[in-house]
């Protein structure tokens, strides 16, 4: 095994504990914890423990060492699994995905760059122009999506408010020939309302406070990927509106809602290259269709400031959606022979929101949290149904390993008719008072006797439940709270059309083209848009069967502490963790089945010399035949099962005294 010569570094392998329990699980994180060792595996998975100091095994000398090895021949590392991965790719020609997973601030987004990194360096050996290109996009295109989709908030200083999962694609040599990016619900209330402590997006202090030199890196970045002059100057402004819109005031005089700040409208005329008269309008009243009428209603103070906010979170979210897409524009396959001819295979990589429990969880971590249900679930079986096929593929019999099957939780949410989704869904089609007291009655209606599901106060001193305001539900990784307050506002996500056609109206062609369903009058308005608790669900489903239909491979982080400390390991904190992330169920279904595997030839080209029969070459029908032969001699065969095309084999115990004696010759 890697590393296994140096104890003092606690197991490289989780599989190889003594004991699987949770103390020695444990103990054996903080060792290699404290040892510097921040890489340990279950089997193929890594699971990473956030440093929080720069650590210098990322390096040019680091990646030549892990470059097409075996993961075991080498200590736990992230390159180890890139690796692996674009092997697998390229070898076997198979789709790879790389999930990351873990809480806000263990190190999700790091862990992406770094794969992205390696797998930049190790290929394109010719120096080929466009696959160059393609990688220098792929990599500067990570800087303006931080710039845009991250923020500082209280659990770390660059997190990320949105999804994300990339496609990088190859060509028949292995190289990088484009990618693209699918983004997942940026948490656009941010642009509004930030908790005590935090930020908005990075952008906006990028564009005008204090980050200058960040600004312009992004700046850069922007120009590098191909964004026009008046693309970049589209994007500044836009930013400029949303700040302007948050200072924007509301008041009135008898019966008529007015503007206070008169002066902002000239600047956000000027910023939307609109009419003045129209950005008032626009903001001080709705056009409704009334039979065959057409009426202008005028807003009352709330409605105003309800579609001024509107407005400021909308026109992000489509700059950020814009960005992503102009970077796809980029960076999509271009090489038309490459798709018809060669093969053109795919390694994704998934870095998405972990499990949030904060002191006020709403739509967002409802969100959030249900798509860590659904990774959870594919996680549950495509690490079994990986092993079991593997078994049976090789013909060898195998015991069923039972876990915690969070199936019944992603139901509760995403179930049809009485799921949590369909629940506020049908609410929110209500046409009388819709309220969200009216969706928690729905839900107590629907759900009350669900085993994960309760609104009732767990004591009568239970203080973590406001009754007729909460509800809680029993995820996988724990109790959270949610407050109904905003779910009905945030899943209908109206933004009047008025607002819609000003911006189409907009004279700035880059602006214009990003509303084009401004241009449809309001009679013509007639379909409901779909609720964002329905787009969120469908983009979670075809996400999920997108990563399983290729093979995964798994990077679980662990955040060592709440204060960004490198020093300190919390350890409830990180036991709560290994728990929620099913860790310790992961290690016994490696353990119940094999501990490692080998190819004949692999096993051999490895052990070869502590056998006679095989040193320096066999004369046995197969490598198969030498490999028994081998282990039969030291007096290993009967921890070790033949598979057709594998060795596997049980304990690591095994493995250790291959490897020393190995190490002995
Ligand atoms: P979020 O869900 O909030 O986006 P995340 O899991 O993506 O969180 P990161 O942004 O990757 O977390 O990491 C948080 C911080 O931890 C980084 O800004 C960096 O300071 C530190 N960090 C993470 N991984 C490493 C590493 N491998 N080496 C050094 N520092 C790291
Ligand atoms: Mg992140």
């Amino acid at each position: 095994m890697a590393e296994h010569e140096s104890l003092e570094f606690g197991k490289a392998d989780f599989v190889l504990l003594d004991n699987v329990s949770m103390e020695e699980f444990m103990a054996n994180l903080k060792l290699r914890f404290e040892k510097g060792r921040i890489y340990t595996y279950i089997g193929e998975v890594v699971v990473s423990v956030n440093p929080y100091r720069a650590m210098n095994i990322y390096g040019r000398d680091v990646i030549e060492q892990y470059k097409g090895r075996e993961l075991y021949e080498r200590p736990p590392h992230l390159f180890a699994i890139a690796d692996a991965a674009y092997k697998a790719m390229k070898r076997r020609n198979k789709d790879t995905c790389i999930v990351i997973s873990g809480e806000s601030g263990a190190g999700k987004t790091e862990a992406s760059k770094y794969i992205m990194q390696y797998i930049a360096a190790i290929t394109n050996p010719n120096q080929r122009a466009e696959v160059e290109r393609v990688k220098n996009m792929l990599l500067k295109s990570n800087c303006v999506l931080e710039a845009f989709g991250n923020a500082k908030t209280n659990r770390n200083d660059n997190s990320s408010r949105f999804g994300k999962y990339m496609d990088i694609n190859f060509d028949f040599k292995g190289d990088p020939i484009g990618g693209h990016i699918n983004n997942y619900l940026l948490e656009k209330s941010r642009v509004i309302f930030q908790q005590e402590g935090e930020r908005s997006f990075h952008s906006f202090y990028q564009s005008c406070i204090n980050d200058g030199a960040d600004f312009k890196a992004v700046a850069d970045a922007m120009k590098v990927i191909g964004f026009t002059g008046d693309e970049i100057q589209t994007v500044y402004k836009i930013l400029a509106t949303i700040l302007h819109l948050g200072n924007l005031t509301f008041g009135v005089d008898g019966d008529v809602t007015l503007i206070e700040n008169t002066k902002l409208v000239s600047v956000l005329r000027e910023l939307l290259s609109t009419k003045e008269e129209n950005v008032e309008k626009a903001l001080l009243y709705r056009t409704v269709a009334t039979g065959r009428d057409v009426i202008e209603k005028q807003h009352t103070t709330q409605e105003a400031n309800y579609g001024r906010d509107a407005l400021a979170k909308a026109m992000y979210e489509r700059l950020f959606c814009w960005i992503v897409s102009r970077i796809n524009d980029v960076i999509e396959v271009r090489n038309y022979d490459a798709k018809i001819h060669g093969k053109n295979t795919v390694i994704g990589v998934l870095d998405i929101y972990g499990f949030e429990i904060f002191q006020n969880n709403s739509f967002e971590q409802f969100c959030i949290n249900y798509c860590n249900e659904k990774l959870q679930q594919l996680f549950i079986q495509l690490v079994l149904k990986q092993e079991q096929e593997e078994y049976q593929r090789e013909g060898i019999p195998w015991k069923h390993i039972d876990y915690f099957n969070n199936q019944i939780i992603v139901d509760l949410v995403e179930q049809q008719h009485k799921g949590i989704f369909a629940v506020l869904d049908e609410a929110c089609m209500n046409v009388g008072k819709v309220t969200d007291e009216v969706f928690l009655q729905g839900l107590n209606t629907k759900l009350a006797k669900h085993a994960h599901y309760t609104s009732r106060k767990l004591s009568p001193t239970d203080k973590s439940l406001e009754f007729d305001r909460d509800f809680r539900i029993r995820h996988y990784a724990g109790d959270v709270v949610y407050s109904v307050v905003g779910f009905i506002d945030k899943n209908k996500d109206t933004l009047f059309q008025d607002f819609k056609r000003l911006l189409y109206n907009s004279s700035n062609p880059v602006l214009k083209a990003m509303w084009p369903e401004g241009k449809l009058r309001i009679t013509e308005v007639t379909k409901r848009p779909l609720t964002a608790a329905t787009l969120f669900k469908n983009s979670m489903i075809s996400l999920v069967e997108n990563l399983a239909s290729k093979e995964p491979y798994y990077v679980r982080c662990v955040k060592p502490n709440d204060v960004k400390s490198p020093l300190l390991f919390e350890h409830e904190r990180c036991r709560h963790q290994v728990e929620y992330l099913g860790l310790l169920e992961n290690v016994r279904v490696r353990r119940a089945g094999f501990a490692n595997r080998q190819t004949y030839p692999r096993f051999l080209q490895r052990y070869k010399m502590i056998s006679e029969f095989t040193w320096p070459n066999h004369d046995l029908p197969s490598d198969k035949e030498a490999v028994k032969r081998l282990l039969q001699g030291c007096g290993f065969d009967h921890d070790v099962a033949y598979g057709k095309t594998k060795v596997f084999i049980r304990t690591p115990r095994t493995l250790f005294s291959l490897e020393e004696q190995r190490a002995e010759m």
